[in-house]
């Protein structure tokens, strides 16, 4: 596709890219290598999954993701945009407008009604009063949760409690959501739902979905695996197919 000298990208960017990225901790004297030369892209509008075991990296690679640490080399891409570029303010930006996060551990205000805590975010957004309430109604719906949106998170089931978190997330209209084993608190069961609504945002709502996790089920449900061993990525799967790389 050339024309005049100019290339053009394909049709389909990752949303996420990472080349040649390297995370060190420096701990007490000592050397971590929380990530070693990890290149990957995420395709949008599929479901990922990272997997690996504790300590393999996964949270790292998280949070070089959003923005919230800075690799000791190589780059992170978030949509067109390189990280290192980003100031502060343009990552917040960048968090706020087009990531949502769901967290092991719900992430909740434990005083807040299930309503209130999917309001936080446009709150800070400072959506109109209208718009957020349009928008908390929608999503608490969309989880299956509108007869609960008086209850606080104690009044609420694990499953419930990750589904407003899915709710939270989905009301400010990301176009990525994170998720940092959001299995890892669910029985088996109530995890495969929670499978299941977040393999709706991506068919439903073209939400591009990476999960980090080491549950088998996550590993079953994804479009693509990418296996991390010791910070180093050991492989790459496609679903219902053996090894693609490496
Ligand atoms: P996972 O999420 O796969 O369990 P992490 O990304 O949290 O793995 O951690 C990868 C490695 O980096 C582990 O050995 C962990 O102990 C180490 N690590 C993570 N965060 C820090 C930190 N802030 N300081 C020092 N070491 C860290
Ligand atoms: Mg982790």
């Amino acid at each position: 596709m050339m024309n005049n000298g100019k290339t053009y990208p394909p049709v389909s960017e990752p949303a996420i890219r990472v080349v040649n990225l390297t995370r060190v901790y420096h701990l007490a004297g000592e050397d971590v290598h929380a990530l070693t030369d990890v290149s990957l892209e995420i395709m949008p509008r599929q479901m990922t999954a990272i997997v690996g075991r504790s300590g393999s990296g996964k949270t790292t690679m998280l949070n070089l993701i959003a923005g919230l640490d800075d690799p000791t080399a190589g780059e992170v891409w978030v949509l067109g945009q390189q990280m290192k570029t980003l100031d502060e303010a343009a990552r917040l930006a960048l968090r706020r407008d087009k990531l949502g996060f769901v967290f092991q551990s719900f992430g909740l205000l434990p005083l807040l009604t299930a309503e209130e805590n999917v309001g936080i975010p446009l709150r800070m957004r400072n959506v109109s009063r209208k718009e957020r309430d349009e928008r908390v109604a929608e999503a608490l719906d969309w989880v299956g949760l509108t007869k609960r949106s008086h209850h606080r998170p104690y009044e609420l089931s694990g499953g419930e409690q990750q589904r407003v978190a899915v709710a939270r997330a989905l009301a400010s209209h990301p176009e990525v959501i994170l998720a940092d084993e959001p299995t890892g608190q669910l029985d088996s069961q109530t995890g495969r739902r929670l499978l299941d609504l977040m393999r709706r945002l991506v068919t439903e709502r073209n939400i591009t979905i990476v999960i980090v996790s080491h549950d088998p089920q996550v590993m079953q449900e994804a479009d693509v695996v990418h296996e991390l061993r010791d910070g180093k990525l050991l492989e790459t799967r496609l679903k219902g197919q053996p090894v693609l790389a490496r």
